[in-house]
């Protein structure tokens, strides 16, 4: 659930947690890659590639869409975004320092994404692929619904 609170500090802490996480890692946070990241975190809801194209084509100066997709992908490979596929579009991750295999609710009203982590279904999916004989490189479960804040709406 998505109470209301301070963004800002959503925005400042997963910045910080990247930068953090690159010098670990040795990766290098550019600034188009820091950009990206910071415009997909303005809000709980998923951001178009699309979107993210219009808004720094705003900027000083023109960003090329293969500059943007780049981007994209190197934060996605690090697991600081996630791609929402039933909406084609992208969030934060708000684990990004252990991550683990998430679900994300979806909520159809307000469109925001809470990521959660349901370790007893990620248990549930793994005994059924050792059933199958499957091999799983990722669990990506989306759920779409309704938020509690929007529950209580009349
Ligand atoms: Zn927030
Ligand atoms: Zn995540
Ligand atoms: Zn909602």
């Amino acid at each position: 659930m998505i109470k209301p609170h301070q963004h800002k500090d959503c925005v400042d802490s997963a910045l910080l947690h990247a930068q953090q996480i690159c010098t670990q890692k040795n990766l290098k946070l550019t600034p188009i890659r820091t950009k990206v990241l910071e415009l997909i975190w303005q809000s709980h809801k998923p951001t178009k590639a699309y979107d993210l194209l219009a808004q720094l084509s705003n900027h000083n100066h023109l960003e090329k869409p293969p500059t943007v997709y780049r981007a994209l992908e190197f934060l996605l490979k690090h697991r600081f975004i996630h791609r929402i596929e039933s909406c084609n579009a992208y969030i934060g991750c708000e684990y990004s320092d252990e991550h683990h295999d998430s679900q994300f609710f979806i909520c159809n009203q307000c469109e925001q994404v809470k990521e959660v982590r349901a370790s007893k279904l990620n248990q549930i999916l793994l005994e059924t692929s050792n059933k199958e004989g499957f091999t799983p490189n990722m669990t990506h479960v989306e759920i779409h619904g309704t938020c509690a804040q929007c529950a209580k709406k009349p």
